[in-house]
This record gives C-alpha cells, sequence and structure tokens, in this order.
C-alpha cells in the first residue's frame, strides 16, 4: 500500500448529482484550472441517483410558479428555519439548470406546445417535472465531467480535509480497492458527498438496503467536522414514507399527479397532501400508534393508462427492481395497494435541512471550502438544488482557486490520519465492521429516533461514548474494503453524535417528527427560530451556540390573493 499525491486547483469530493455538476462548472468557469473529482465508487453509477430519477420534485418554471412563490413554500415547509437568500437563488437559477439538461439530452415531461409540464404535489404551487425517460441521467452527467476533462479517481473515500487555520489546503483518503492512501493538494475544495443515510437500522434488516444511497455514510458530515466547520439543523431529522421491505420510495410524488394518495386498510384517503414533511411523519407516526397501522399508497381506483404510466415511470429510471419486487410477491397496483413504511433515521438537507452551513453562494465558515447538495444546509434542495448549488459552487471555487497559490500539505495531518485509518489492519481478528455497525446503527434507531426524550439523549450519548472507548477499538479489518467499511462505521458514529447532541440543545419541538422532543412538545417561535450551529472547537470539544437567521427577503405569501389553497397535511 503506497501513498499517491495530487494536485488540483479545484478538489470535488463526491461525484454525484451535485458533484458532478459542481466539476464541470469549476471548469467551464476555468478552463485553464485542473479540476479533480473522487469517488468512493465509481461516478457512472453513484450516488442517490445511481441510474437517473422519476422527477424533478422542485422545478421553478418561468410561468407555472415564482421563486418567491416557492421560497415561501420553503419557508412554511421549514417552519420558518431558512436562508430565504440561498433558497431564492436556487429557485431562480434553477430552470437554467433544466434547460441545459435538456440540451444534453435529458428526457422531461411537456405539454402538447413543447412547454414543460410541472405538477402539484406540495402544499402549494405546482413544482413537480416527471422525466419519464431518465434512467440515463447519471450516465449523462459523467460524460459531461469527461467532456469537460475533468479528472476523475473512482473507489477513493476521502475521509479528513487537510487545513491550513481556517483555509482548507485539501483531502486526505482511502483508495478502497488497493488501500493506497491519498494526498491531494488543493487550492479549493467541494464538499458533495451527500446524506448521512446510514445512520438508523433498516425496517427490513438488510444493513445496506437504506433509503439513501448506502454509500453516503456521513463523510461528508464527519469531515467538515473534525476540520473545524460549522454545521447546523443536524437536530431536524430526515425519515421518509417508503414502501414496506423495499426500503425505496413509494412513491407520492409520481403518483399523486396521476391520482394515487395515501390511504388506510379500507382504501380512504388519510392526508390532504402528500407532500414528504415532519408533518406528514408525525401524522403517519399517530396513526400508528392509534393502531390504524399499515398505510398503503393506494391506485386501484386508477384507470388502467393512468397505472401504466405510473409502472412506465416508477419501474423504469430510478429503481427498476421495484417491477421484480412487486412481481415477486404477486402484487399489482391494479389489485393491491402498496404498503408503506418509515425509513430509517438519517440526516439530508435534499429531503429535510440538515447539513454543512453554506450561504448563498454555497460557501462554508471556513475559506477555500464549498459545499453542495444533500450535505450542505439549504433545505429541502432535492435533485434540482443539488445540481443548481453544485453549479453555484463549482463556478466560485473556480474564481477562489484562480487567486490564490496552492497550499503546502501539512505532515503532522497526514500521519495523523494514516494512523487512524491502517490502525484496524492491527486487529485482522477483531471484531467486524458489520457487527460494529450494527451496534452503532442500533443505539441511534433505539435511543436517536424520534419521539426524542432528554433522557434517550443523554443514554445515547453515555452509549455513544462506550463505543468509542470499547468497540471503536476493537473494529478489525483485513483488507482495503474492510478498511473503508471501518472508516464508514467511524463517519457514523460521529454524526450520531451530533444527532444528540443538537437534539438535546434545541429546546422545543419543530419540524413536526423531525425534532418531535417530549421534554419541550410545543414549538416556540419567540427563543427557537433561529439555528443551532455547532463545530469542534479548538479545544476538540464539541461547540454549540445559536445564530439568527439571515433576513427574511419575502415577508408574507406571495400568493395569498390567489383562489389557491394550502393542501393541509393533518388528518389526527
Ligand atoms: C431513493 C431516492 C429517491 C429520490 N427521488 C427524487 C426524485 O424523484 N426527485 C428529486 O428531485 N429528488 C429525488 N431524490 C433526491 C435527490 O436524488 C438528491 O437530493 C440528490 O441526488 C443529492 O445529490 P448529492 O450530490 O448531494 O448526493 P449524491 O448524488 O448521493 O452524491 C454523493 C456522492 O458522494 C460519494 N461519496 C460519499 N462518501 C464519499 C467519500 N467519503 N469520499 C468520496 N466520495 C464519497 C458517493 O459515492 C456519491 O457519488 C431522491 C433521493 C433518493 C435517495
Amino acid at each position: 500500500m503506497e501513498t499517491r499525491t495530487y494536485t488540483a486547483d479545484v478538489v470535488i469530493v463526491g461525484g454525484g448529482t451535485a458533484g458532478t455538476m459542481a466539476a464541470i462548472k469549476a471548469k467551464q468557469a476555468d478552463p485553464s484550472l485542473s479540476v479533480l473529482v473522487l469517488d468512493k465508487a465509481d461516478i457512472r453509477r453513484s450516488g442517490a441517483i445511481s441510474m437517473g430519477m422519476d422527477g424533478l420534485n422542485n422545478a421553478v418554471i418561468p410561468g407555472k410558479a415564482s421563486p418567491e412563490e416557492y421560497t415561501w413554500e420553503i419557508t412554511e415547509s421549514n417552519d420558518g428555519i431558512v436562508d430565504q437568500q440561498a433558497v431564492f437563488r436556487q429557485a431562480s437559477e434553477c430552470y437554467e439548470i433544466v434547460k441545459e439538461l435538456d440540451s444534453w439530452g435529458v428526457d422531461f415531461e411537456k405539454d402538447a406546445s413543447g412547454d414543460y409540464e410541472v405538477y402539484r404535489v406540495h402544499r402549494k404551487g405546482r413544482y413537480v417535472l416527471p422525466m419519464p425517460k431518465a434512467s440515463d441521467l447519471k450516465l449523462i452527467l459523467a460524460k459531461q465531467v469527461k467532456r469537460m476533462r475533468c479528472k476523475v479517481v473512482n473507489r477513493v473515500m476521502a475521509t479528513r480535509l487537510l487545513t491550513e487555520g481556517n483555509k482548507t489546503a485539501g483531502v486526505i483518503g482511502l483508495d478502497v480497492r488497493n488501500g493506497d492512501m491519498i494526498v491531494v493538494r488543493a487550492k479549493a475544495v467541494i464538499l458533495t458527498a451527500g446524506a448521512a443515510g446510514r445512520m438508523g437500522l433498516t425496517d427490513s434488516g438488510y444493513l445496506y438496503s437504506t433509503y439513501e444511497n448506502p454509500t453516503n455514510s456521513g463523510e461528508g458530515f464527519a469531515m467538515a467536522y473534525h476540520a473545524g466547520v460549522e454545521l447546523t439543523g443536524i437536530e431536524c431529522y430526515q425519515i421518509n414514507p417508503t414502501m414496506k421491505d423495499y426500503n425505496g420510495p413509494a412513491c407520492a410524488y409520481v403518483a399523486g399527479p396521476f391520482g394515487g394518495y395515501t390511504a388506510n386498510s379500507k382504501g380512504e384517503r388519510v392526508t390532504g397532501c402528500d407532500y414528504w414533511s415532519g408533518e406528514l411523519i408525525m401524522n403517519m407516526w399517530k396513526m400508528a400508534n392509534k393502531g390504524e397501522w399499515p398505510l398503503y399508497l393506494k391506485l386501484t381506483h386508477l384507470d388502467d393508462e393512468s397505472i401504466s404510466r405510473i409502472e412506465a415511470i416508477l419501474h423504469n429510471n430510478e429503481r427498476p427492481s421495484r417491477d421484480r419486487f412487486h412481481a415477486g410477491r404477486g402484487k399489482n397496483y391494479r389489485t393491491d395497494m402498496v404498503e408503506l413504511h418509515f425509513s430509517e433515521v438519517g440526516l439530508c438537507s435534499g429531503h429535510s435541512s440538515a447539513g454543512v452551513l453554506v450561504d448563498r453562494e454555497a460557501q462554508t465558515s471556513m475559506e477555500g471550502l464549498y459545499a453542495a447538495g444533500d450535505m450542505a444546509s439549504v433545505p429541502h434542495q432535492y435533485l434540482l438544488g443539488a445540481l443548481t448549488f453544485g453549479k453555484i459552487a463549482g463556478t466560485n471555487a473556480a474564481v477562489y482557486a484562480a487567486g490564490v497559490s496552492m497550499p503546502e500539505a501539512d505532515p503532522g495531518q497526514i500521519e495523523a490520519e494514516r494512523e487512524r485509518i491502517y490502525k484496524p489492519l492491527d486487529n485482522p481478528n477483531g471484531v467486524p465492521h458489520q457487527q460494529v455497525e450494527t451496534k452503532i446503527r442500533r443505539i441511534v434507531t433505539q435511543y436517536l429516533m424520534p419521539p426524542k426524550t432528554v433522557v434517550k439523549m443523554e443514554l445515547a450519548l453515555e452509549k455513544i461514548e462506550h463505543f468509542r472507548n470499547v468497540d471503536l477499538k476493537l473494529l478489525g479489518a483485513r483488507d482495503p474494503h474492510e478498511l473503508g467499511r471501518a472508516m464508514e462505521v467511524h463517519s457514523i458514529v460521529d454524526c450520531a453524535e451530533m444527532m444528540a447532541k443538537a437534539s438535546l440543545f434545541r429546546k422545543e419541538s419543530r419540524w413536526g417528527f423531525y425534532h418531535y422532543f417530549l421534554d419541550y412538545p410545543k414549538r416556540d417561535d419567540a427563543n427557537w427560530l433561529k439555528r443551532v450551529v455547532l463545530r469542534r472547537g479548538e479545544d476538540g470539544e464539541m461547540q454549540l451556540y445559536t445564530r439568527e437567521l439571515p433576513p427574511y427577503i419575502i415577508t408574507r405569501n406571495p400568493a395569498d390573493n390567489e383562489e389557491e389553497t394550502n393542501h393541509v397535511q393533518s388528518v389526527v
């Protein structure tokens, strides 16, 4: 196992949705710069989209919706904790991305006059733009990265940032195929490593059958934390409605526009709006506690043509295995409802709001460090937000890199990380990573999952400390693959500790079920309409504090005078 060293003007950690777009735009901004993408997997098939996607959940198409309306919708659905300037920027610039994807060959649904067709799933406004034949989306993005002559190194798992005071200096990582240590000196770094999606245990019992892409195990969050970078909204978890035992989306965003809805066992509609939010999950949880469970996605009342169109989207784009899953159980949308369940808990701004704190320029609290996508703090960004902020991060990183000199890599930081990464190899007969990972994820599921209580969170912290002192030290690895898995366990425990501490800090309930805190069951805007920020202090301890929100730019609902009403989610 060797040490491989690279230098790049801009290095991107994670070649998923945001990372590929960041690479393309960094190179477009300044073709003379060297742009390097590191991915733990292979960028042709990595990340949340891996193949394609059924649609864009939040496309703000001129003439169909306005950035003001979208910003207000996101403000309301996040109980007010938003940087409206960042959300507004996403809403204003996303249409250009849609048109660019279109020009690259991504297939979007259009009406007879060739305009983009958008549907209503949110509480207010039409933002869902179907992509009925976009199973090649990831390949299209990867092809553009290649066309722009960005360098891609696959199978490299980034583990730590190199820093020079409060400036970024590059990235350290591990080649999970041959065990080489990777050192990248870089002027600018963009973190796009996706959600922390492997936190709770899955309902199916399989370790890696998570709702989120299972390779997204929280290194992005952990790398930022260990470098002293600010994170926010970590107490606002992600929990999604999923298909029971399959753990993919059910999916209301596709079926809703055709007339599908969430129903009880009698087939009765149970929610006015299937937009995914903490409020929706709270309602599902309350119904489960009243014994009104399971819930279902109901399509049986739809005509054959509508069902065939839903199948054409759901069974071909995002997860073709869904067709086989139903077929294997003898189920059909025409005659059977689809049983729902809750996903495991995780951290993801794409569907919720936890992430590295960024502003409207994708700038983090560290100079030269940018973040975008599911691990950056702009709430409910989904796919199009990841692409839009990937573009912003890539462009700004290029401008920054052009104006600074190449930093030196600190040998002390490299040696400390070398010791940490290779430690499990000293213990080839140690406890296998699957067992250690199961243990920390069981702690997450049993203690961190809402409803939260002070007692549960404090017990979680006690168990996390024990886990660090005992289990992590017993963790063994026999080859580079197992080393990678071992490092993922380190990220998971870091994220778990952040989740417990941030949850304890926010002494109120907010975001429906995501931060339902029984010791403080009410939302308290007077004291808590602000951010909880956390970072690692100079002393190595986790610091938590509040920060006022950036000033709102939209203070009333722009659609107030229109006839269209909010779709109410509450049913209980
Ligand atoms: C099941 C599912 C369905 C969805 N459906 C929709 C939908 O229909 N419409 C919609 O708009 N949005 C949807 N989304 C959301 C959308 O796909 C995401 O918000 C978006 O793709 C996130 O992009 P990202 O770049 O942040 O993360 P990703 O695309 O997941 O990219 C993260 C990348 O980082 C890499 N990586 C992770 N850790 C490391 C590391 N340590 N070192 C190097 N590389 C690393 C991964 O391999 C991956 O390539 C869905 C998400 C999921 C999970």
